[in-house]
């Protein structure tokens, strides 16, 4: 049968894989083919890649804006975390659609389905399925077709880090990578993500985490060459979502804006900032449109602004002006390494509610070199081993490339299959 594995090792920089660190995936790379010109999304945030990577689709076409975002509601601008359970379940009751395009999960049901294996956030695991085609496995609830939950016993009670990675690794290859098996089988890991977080980027104990995440991609990788050797037709994508960079320093835009006069005080509602790390939606409310022109100039005016895209120009970082988002900004970051050598240094704006900073560790979300430095590594029909691809691919091609496999056609997708032949010719 015909059949794709998609894993994905959370957080992960391109300039972090090799023998010594990734053995497996250094591995994956003589036979598979590595793409150097992969990018994440904007934000380069685990929920808007999650989304992206399921629809086909940039954020302007399915919605997900950030991990952190606001939504029109009644009138009000509302922010809302997307990692949240029931953010996509809330987003349906107040837009009429939770993702407003199809999910691989909707387009397989019926032609081999989709199992989700997920150890990040609960709203980016959902966000492969929010409409309940297929089963997501995660931590905080695990679901069937109809958004059924499972019973108790098939629930995936782990923890997140590599410890709960491994067991959630073993649960996949027993129940996703069985044959038959499905169509797609993904499993995200949390791992190296969750720890480039908390610690410093090169550490030991980063290292020693990221050794035992390749190592959960190891056993993939073997379970996947059982599979062809059974007969198994599989099309093994392995990858990550965006990669990472030291935080510096730490920006109030907020109360910046209120500061400058942009903004009544910290918690009025006229403008709202959504912080995604090293990145920020800025949502203007429709009756407020007249402060647009000052504060395009205000916000160019910062010394911690990197890029800031305009409500015209969303569309070139793959926004739409939905509910108030007027501008897109990338905080600045350079070169300089931190204290273990590793280069990549990056401000971040101020989370609401009091969530962590990581102030000296690692985070992602806007534009800069090694957060969009991700990886993808690409084995199967259609793709050449052990070549590289130097030109730019992006998230939204992975979704056409696993229906391109499966023989299936990807209309009103914004990606194109990355297969270099037609599979038409398979034997
Ligand atoms: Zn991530």
């Amino acid at each position: 049968m015909r059949r794709t594995v998609i894993v994905m090792l959370d957080g992960l920089r391109r300039d972090f894989v090799g023998p010594e660190n990734t053995p497996h995936l250094a591995a994956l790379a003589e036979r598979a083919e590595r793409f150097a010109g992969y990018r994440s999304t904007f934000p380069s945030a685990t929920r808007v890649v999650s989304s992206t990577m399921a629809t086909g689709c940039y954020p302007a076409r399915h919605e997900l804006q950030g991990n952190t975002l606001v939504l029109l509601e009644d009138g009000r601008l509302v922010r809302h975390d997307a990692g949240h359970p029931d953010f996509l379940q809330r987003k349906r009751v107040v837009t009429g659609r939770s993702l407003a395009v199809p999910t691989l999960a909707e387009r397989l049901a019926g032609h081999g389905g989709a199992i989700i294996f997920n150890n990040v956030s609960p709203g980016a695991a959902y966000a492969h399925d929010p409409d309940g085609h297929g089963h997501v496995y995660h931590r905080a609830g695990s679901f069937g077709p109809g958004r059924v939950p499972l019973p108790s016993e098939r629930q995936l009670n782990v923890t997140l880090d590599a410890v709960g990675d491994r067991a959630m690794t073993e649960r996949f290859v027993t129940d996703a990578l069985a044959r038959p098996g499905p169509a797609l089988a993904v499993l995200w890991l949390g791992e190296p993500d969750h720890i480039q977080h908390n610690c410093l980027l090169g550490s030991p104990e980063h290292l020693a985490v990221l050794r035992e995440a390749d190592r959960n991609f190891g056993l993939v990788f073997q379970a996947v060459e059982a599979l062809r050797q059974a007969g198994d037709d599989v099309l093994l994508i392995a990858g990550s979502d965006h990669g990472h960079e030291t935080v510096t320093g730490v920006v109030d835009i907020e109360d910046e804006l209120v500061t400058a006069g942009f903004k009544s005080s910290p918690d009025s509602e006229e403008i709202v900032v959504a912080a995604n790390g090293t990145a920020a939606l800025i949502y203007v409310h429709p009756d407020h449109a007249a402060r647009l022109a000052g504060l395009e100039d205000f916000l160019n005016s910062r010394p911690w602004a990197g890029l800031v895209v305009g409500a015209e120009s969303l569309g070139t970082v793959g926004q739409a002006a939905r509910h108030g988002l007027a501008f897109a900004v990338s905080l600045k970051g350079d070169e300089r390494p931190n204290a273990f050598g590793v280069p990549g240094s990056c401000l971040v704006a101020k989370p609401a509610g009091g969530k962590a900073d990581r102030l000296g560790c690692g985070q992602h979300g806007g534009l800069n070199a090694y957060e969009q430095a991700p990886v993808l590594m690409i084995d199967g029909l259609g793709f050449e081993a052990g070549a590289s691809r130097e030109t730019p691919v992006a998230v939204v091609d992975i979704a056409p490339t696993v229906l391109r496999h499966l023989g299936l056609p990807a209309e009103g997708m914004d990606g194109q299959p990355l297969q270099l032949s037609p599979t038409e010719d398979r034997s």
